[in-house]
């Protein structure tokens, strides 16, 4: 059985994430590190977060580990630490999931997700339980740290010009949900001179103001309070703040893929060079890259994927379509309060953040599901299909297939047997037809995939 899922280990706490667990894989990130180095730990603020924390240190220490305890952090503000810090890094969380969830999500030396082959090399060692346990003279050292989010909002002030920002004077409502991002957000916004209105900015772990997933459904009040209070944007991150979402002046949410667009263009004013983004994203950011004569590279879905690529390339910018923006000379990782930073950098320029979001292409989008018996077999099936018709396609991740007008993205589900088709057009009802286009493919060849 696999560990780790797109986000590290996750599950309900105290069941599947329990403190042995937590323990044990603390023990083999030790073990495979050759019992050498310093790591840091940190938490969000789930309600479970000190239990697992505390079993994660255990583990670390036990395997000759120093230690170095963040307390609660957002994601983004460990991984800049890590990087000047740490050898590797621990973040106990589940990001938007609901408060019973916890996850547990290794950091890599330089603060970027640890890759893929190292989750499997961890997961070797977790079920061969062969640890690299030291002599209690040997076992780690122990510190606390308590500068950390401040070490992290500082130096994302020193990479805006937050000049420009504090003469705005912007007045902005911050939503973090009671997540991690309540201990860095408000005051970030703060430093830089806004009159900042917060809602859920209590750390609390029972999460009662919202679900931690910043979508418009969970976002209402802070919908109608931007407007009410007439503020520049409303902001909002999930659970360990490394995404972010925003609401323009209007109390209008602002698409996430449209987001990424209106950032990777205004990066590109200012530097030309390469972008990076999933598969799954909009043509908006192909239509970005166009207009500005550079590169464009898609990934297969997942963050890491992304900032792997960006290192590579030396990119200029990159993201993903859900609030998750990476900007590479602060650190190859998504960072929420960063992206909040730029976007007020580029307000202070005098444009409107409804204005901003006009300014990309507009495309619309529609989605479906379909239950799937033989995943693999209907995938190679659609594949063939589809290059049989002459359609460019690319196979990054499931199968992307371009129409003159459009793309249709169809791609099995990670956890559950269903296919996910998702299309988009520069028309509602031409997304729609080349989603049930797809759908028809996909159905196809799952009837003759169960004839076998
Ligand atoms: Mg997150």
């Amino acid at each position: 059985m696999s560990l780790f899922g797109t986000n590290g280990v996750r599950g309900i706490a105290n069941e599947y994430l329990n403190p042995e667990l937590t323990l044990n894989l603390a023990r083999s990130l030790g073990t495979y590190m050759g019992s050498k180095g310093t790591i840091a730990i940190g938490c969000d603020t789930r309600i479970s977060g000190q239990m697992l924390k505390s079993a994660a240190i255990s583990g670390a220490l036990s395997t000759g580990l120093n230690v170095i305890d963040v307390g609660i952090v957002p994601t983004p503000s460990i991984q800049y630490y890590v990087r000047d810090y740490a050898d590797a890094g621990i973040i106990i969380t589940a990001s938007h999931n609901p408060r019973e969830y916890n996850g547990i999500k290794f950091i890599s030396g330089d603060g970027s997700e640890f890759p893929r082959d190292g989750e499997k090399n961890i997961e070797k060692i977790y079920y061969a339980g062969k640890y690299g346990i030291v002599s209690w003279e040997k076992t780690g050292s122990f510190r606390m740290d308590p500068i950390v989010n401040e070490y992290y909002t500082k130096n994302i002030i020193n990479s805006v010009d937050a000049e420009n920002i504090r003469n705005r004077r912007f007045k902005v409502v911050a939503d973090t949900g009671c997540g991690a991002g309540s201990l860095t957000l408000p005051f970030l916004l703060r430093d830089l001179g806004c009159q900042v209105l917060t809602l859920g900015a209590q750390p609390d772990g029972t999460f009662p103001w919202r679900n931690p997933e910043p979508t418009p459904e969970n976002l209402t009040e802070l919908l109608k309070l931007v407007k009410i209070t007439g503020a520049d944007m409303g902001v909002a991150h999930d659970g360990d703040a490394d995404r972010i979402v925003f609401i323009d002046e209007n109390g209008v949410f602002i698409n996430d893929e449209v987001l990424l667009a209106m950032m990777a263009k205004y990066m590109l004013e200012h530097e030309s060079g390469p972008l990076v983004t999933p598969i799954s994203s909009s043509q908006r950011m192909s239509d970005i890259a166009n207009e500005a004569g550079v590169e464009l590279y898609w990934t297969a879905v997942g963050s890491i994927n992304v900032a792997r690529k960006m290192m590579e390339i030396n990119a200029v910018f990159g993201g993903e379509g859900n609030g998750g923006l990476i900007f590479p000379k602060h650190q190859y990782c998504r960072d929420g309060a960063m992206a909040c930073a730029k976007i007020l950098e580029i307000l202070s320029s005098g444009k409107r953040l409804s204005e901003l979001a006009k300014s990309v292409p507009e495309y619309f989008n529609a989605k479906t599901k379909i239950p799937s018996k033989n995943t693999q077999a209907t995938m190679e099936r659609v594949k063939l299909k589809a290059s049989e018709l002459g359609f460019r396609i690319d196979t990054t991740d499931g199968i992307k297939i371009w129409y003159e007008d459009g793309w249709v993205l169809i791609r099995p589900s990670g956890t559950e047997p269903i296919v996910r088709i998702f299309a988009e057009a520069k028309k509602q009802v031409k997304a729609e037809e080349l989603m049930r286009e797809g759908m028809n493919m996909v159905i196809r060849a799952e009837k003759t995939s169960n004839l076998e």
